[in-house]
């Protein structure tokens, strides 16, 4: 059982209302369930394979869900790179090995699910380009023809590739992503499309399974910190809202550091949380090679800020250059293959590290959200192009300078 809550004057809602913003004050809506009354444990979660379906007990789909197979995403050590930092307990979540290649995968086996037990029969979002890929594929697998805005020619070549394949109806609107969700949100409340973006209350419910497994695979020890690349700022409120959860449920006895990392040429985050604004301030213009995270107007900041706050976390941004050194080192010294945007929570943590912000005693969880080939542009860029030589064994000893 639960109930759609308004995060900002708790007013309640049925479940069944197809809502995204609360009716009295404008703010954005919540799932709340009704946690006295679940009879849940983790022996009864272990005994199921690690996945978002693990914690189908604070989900909120009711019958059989439209899955791929999402979640159960590797945790890996960082040896190599923690050792540079100086920090011997760092972790990457790789949430590129979903089915999409991208966290969003987590929230779509959700949202699409419940747009089929609401009834609702096509789909849509605005994208920075993942979410247009999972959405593309999860509603494939449900039969459901979905729509996704993109901002022209600011989405990364492999997330296009895959909208299209899996048969979306792609538009790409000029303007930036903060007004491609205006639109899709007007077409959606005019025109019954089912609006699938992280104003979505039932999306997040997914994502917060990132927070679970982590936990799970660190044999049920809550990490001292959680950190993550922020564009909307949705996944880290989700993880968040999935800790407080566990916390009621008497599973955690204590909250991560919750930790934002953005871009330097997109931080309306990391300003609000520097300045103590209780509001941020939009950026009309963010610019990073990050394109995932180019997002001006996060729309769950009042969550993410609360979530900082609360948990005595921070907020940091860093460089492109930051973050395009991070995504080359943790493809050469950890053998991970990540989008540029979610190089920025390692990034981040090592700018902290040098700071003297994030004490280097800390277990550390960073949640590296998309997977390489996501962008291969941006890969190609950076690195040099191939040898090509003729086709003999000579040739190849010399171009080797063997
Ligand atoms: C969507 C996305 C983000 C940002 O997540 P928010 O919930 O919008 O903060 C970061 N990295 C990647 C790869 C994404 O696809
Ligand atoms: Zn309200």
């Amino acid at each position: 059982m639960y109930r759609l809550v308004c995060v900002h004057c708790a007013a309640e809602y049925a479940p069944e209302q197809i809502l995204y913003t609360c009716e009295r004050c404008g703010h954005l809506l919540t799932v709340s369930y009704a946690l006295d009354d679940l009879a849940v444990t983790r022996d009864v979660w272990s005994e199921r394979p690690l996945s978002v379906w693990r914690y189908r007990e604070l989900l909120p789909v009711q019958g059989e869900p439209v899955t791929l197979r999402e979640g159960g995403t590797p945790l890996y050590h960082l040896r190599s790179i923690g050792r540079e930092i100086g920090v011997s307990e760092l972790y990457a979540k790789h949430e590129g090995m979903n089915p999409s290649g991208s966290f969003k995968d987590r929230g779509m086996t959700v949202g699409v699910s419940m747009a089929l037990e609401l009834g609702m029969r096509s789909v849509a979002c605005a994208s920075t380009g993942n979410t247009s890929a999972s959405l593309a594929a999860y509603a494939a697998k449900a039969g459901i023809p979905a729509v996704v805005l993109l901002p022209a020619g600011k989405v990364a070549l492999g997330k296009v590739a895959q909208a299209l394949m899996h048969g979306a109806r792609v538009i790409a609107i000029r303007g930036n992503f903060d007004r491609a969700l205006e639109m899709v949100h007007e077409l959606c409340l005019s025109h019954g499309l089912y609006l699938l973006n992280s104003v979505n209350p039932f999306r997040l419910e997914g994502q917060k399974t990132i927070g679970f497994e982590a936990i799970d695979q660190l044999g049920g020890c809550v990490p001292d910190r959680f950190v993550l690349p922020v564009g909307n700022a949705g996944n880290i409120s989700a993880v968040y809202k999935g800790l407080t959860e566990l916390h009621t449920l008497g599973m955690i006895d204590r909250y991560p550091m919750m930790t934002g990392i953005q871009a330097a040429g997109a931080r309306p985050v990391v300003d609000a949380i520097e300045q103590g604004l209780a509001e941020l301030v939009p950026d009309p213009d963010p610019e990073t090679v990050a394109t995932a995270i180019r997002i001006g107007a996060p729309v769950n900041a009042e969550k993410a800020l609360a979530a900082i706050r609360k948990t005595g976390g921070t907020a940091a941004a860093v460089t492109d250059e930051e973050i395009l050194g991070m995504q080359r080192d943790l493809a050469r010294k950890e053998g991970i293959g990540v989008e540029p945007a979610s190089a920025a929570s390692v990034a981040g943590v090592r700018a902290l590290v040098e700071r003297g912000v994030i004490d280097r005693d800390e277990r550390i969880v960073c949640v590296v959200t998309g997977h390489l080939l996501k962008d291969p542009e941006t890969v190609v860029k950076q690195c040099a192009p191939p040898v090509e030589i003729d086709a003999d064994l000579r040739s190849l000893l010399s171009a080797l300078r063997l």
